[in-house]
């Protein structure tokens, strides 16, 4: 057998590539595996190299068929829940927010629940002119700007999201969690070298920080934003003049009307307001509830675990969890964001040995309680006497964030007033807000709620660029 010199070169370079893996140890056993040798793999200190590196990664993923990408998939998910408790703890501790148990939840649902290649649809056009098809193409390396709250499910629901539509991903973690979601990418990209042979597919910059994030934004090779976050960041990146993806802020209001089954209701409100001690999206942050149920509600949602304060303590309660930002309006005390009911309570000098899920304020509508996205345990809530006023206000409640919204009642007609007037990306009817993003509830997940930007629950087939191949004339079988 002759074998010309091309061939002897890759066989060298394949030998090579083989004797630099390593064998590996996982951070959270110290169980060896073999895999890639780096320290960090993906992690940079330079973000210039980060990206420069990801667009490597993203030519050779490029060659791969769309089968071997699914292949990647696969490894992604095994590997993120192989690793699921491991990372929900990691996120509790370097944070502070909110509960393991629920972060395990949050981390499954994504590996679980983020669609990959089959997302990806091809459309044809036949004729008497012959064959048009549109595919999905990646768009190359994609700057993914992920928050505090939500950062190793945002990294893997991202990763396989963007990763499944063909591209590389340069990830600006929010500093205060760059452990977890460094840590996060460096097990996602372990799975993909095992299975690819490809490193750096997912990298970031060791200290992220804002400058990072803006130089990601403004960087050349970054053909795609997509920003998980808060008002400030969204802004920030709807400036670059690039194409942007933002998921932005919302302050989800939650409607009881007195058709509604209200122990149902309170069960459910309490599932989803007191889930990861309210940092999601998503959650319920305030209550709207009819004048005549207003008590039964209360007092059932007592029975789920809540405190209820009295007025004194709602004063309390104010002056400790908010304060006011240099503009002048109020904001979560950051040092309460994501804490237990119970810490908060005993900080206002409430000191008790039961694990509270939430605490409830029934507070007039003008309470900054009420337009202020919170993100901990202190739900606020305003009795009301018609559907009118409920909407009405949950509307300007809902601060124009487009976001989410929740309701409980019995009446269709009512439901579909609400929903159509609220005219949010999500609305949840009958069930905790988290059944929006498919805990018990149906459909796909997302971490990434593209409000203000309009894709809604973002999946692969939104981190693709579209593109048409006509073939005039022939290829029909008619
Ligand atoms: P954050 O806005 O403080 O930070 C998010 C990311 O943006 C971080 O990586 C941070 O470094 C970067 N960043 C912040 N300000 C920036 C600036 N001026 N320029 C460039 N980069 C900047 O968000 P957070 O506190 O971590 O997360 C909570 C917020 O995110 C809440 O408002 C929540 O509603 C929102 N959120 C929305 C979704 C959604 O899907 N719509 C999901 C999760 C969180």
């Amino acid at each position: 057998m002759q074998i010309d010199e091309k061939t002897i070169q890759q066989i060298i370079e394949e030998t090579l590539d083989k004797f630099s893996q390593d064998t590996y140890p996982r951070a959270d056993t110290g169980e060896i595996r073999y895999g890639n040798a780096l320290d960090e793999p993906g992690c940079f200190d330079d973000v210039d190299e980060a990206i420069m590196s990801a667009k490597e990664a993203q030519r050779k993923l490029a060659k791969m068929t769309v089968q071997e990408r699914g292949r990647i998939i696969r490894a992604m998910r095994d590997a993120a829940m192989e690793h699921v408790k491991y990372l929900a703890e990691l996120a509790h501790d370097e944070t502070g927010f909110g509960r393991v148990e629920d972060k395990i939840i949050k981390n499954k649902l994504a590996i679980e629940k983020t669609p990959g290649i089959e997302d990806l649809s091809t459309e044809a056009y036949t004729g008497d002119d012959g064959l048009t098809l549109v595919e999905r193409a990646p768009y190359g390396v994609i700057g993914s700007i992920t928050p505090s709250t939500n950062p190793s499910s945002t990294i893997i629901n991202n990763s396989i999201g963007m990763v499944a539509a063909g591209n590389a991903v340069v990830f600006n973690p929010h500093p205060g969690a760059k452990k977890v979601s460094i840590e996060t990418i460096r097990i996602l990209n372990q799975a993909i070298y095992g299975v690819s042979g490809i490193r750096n597919l997912l990298t970031t910059s060791k200290n992220p920080t804002i400058e990072t994030s803006r130089r990601i934004m403004e960087h050349e090779d970054i053909r795609l934003l997509v920003v998980t976050g808060g008002e400030s960041v969204v802004k920030v990146a709807m400036k670059s003049g690039k194409k942007v993806i933002a998921a932005g802020p919302g302050n989800p209001p939650c409607i009881v009307d007195n058709t509604a089954n209200i122990n149902k209701a309170a069960s459910d409100i309490v599932k989803g307001a007191s889930f990861d001690n309210n940092i999601l999206c998503i959650a319920e942050k305030e209550v709207f509830v009819f004048r005549d149920v207003a008590k039964e509600l209360i007092s059932l949602m007592e029975s789920n675990g809540c405190y209820r304060a009295s007025l004194s303590e709602i004063d309390k309660l104010t002056d400790i969890v908010l304060v006011k930002n240099k503009e002048g309006k109020y904001a979560p005390n950051k040092k309460y964001v994501g804490k237990n009911a119970s810490h908060i309570l005993s900080k206002c000098g409430i000191h008790t040995t039961a694990d509270y899920k939430l605490i409830l304020a029934e507070v007039p509508y003008e309470h900054p309680f009420v337009s202020t996205e919170m993100l901990m345990p202190v739900l606020p809530i305003v009795v009301v006497d018609t559907l009118d006023e409920a909407i009405e206000k949950a509307i300007e409640a809902e601060n124009g964030c487009k976001h989410t919204a929740i309701m409980h009642s019995e009446n269709v007609n009512n439901l579909t007033k609400a929903a159509l007037a609220l005219d949010t990306t999500i609305f949840v009817k009958n069930a905790p807000s988290y059944a929006g993003l498919g805990i018990e509830g149906e459909g796909y997940t997302t971490l990434t709620i593209a409000t203000p930007t309009g894709e809604g629950l973002t999946s692969a087939k939104n981190f693709t660029r579209s593109r048409r191949c006509t073939l005039s004339g022939s290829f029909r079988i008619i």
